[in-house]
């Protein structure tokens, strides 16, 4: 008999969790207009992550943060070796 895994869900929070989604977007939207990163960056790096195989269910398999969360603070990086963003 072979043994059937599920891969892994690779989706941001919007399609995981929508309610999780929202918290983390006001969290996001309350954070301070100078150390947020502008809405390009931000949008490049959630592609990064939407495509890494590290990506659970819009949690970083490396640091366990949420990655919506991550990229939006400008200072922030990608926690791989080496960086994805
Ligand atoms: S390792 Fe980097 S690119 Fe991959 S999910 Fe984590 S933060 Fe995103």
């Amino acid at each position: 008999m072979t043994e059937t895994r599920l891969k892994p869900c690779r989706c941001l929070l919007d399609e995981a969790a929508p309610d999780l989604a929202r918290t983390v977007r006001e969290y996001v939207e309350s954070l301070p207009e100078e150390t947020r990163a502008e809405e390009a960056l931000y949008r490049a790096r959630l592609r990064v992550c939407e495509a890494c195989d590290a990506l659970r269910s819009g949690t970083c398999g490396l640091c366990g943060c949420y990655v919506e969360a991550r990229a939006a603070k400008r200072v922030q990086n990608c926690p791989a070796v080496p960086r994805k963003w």
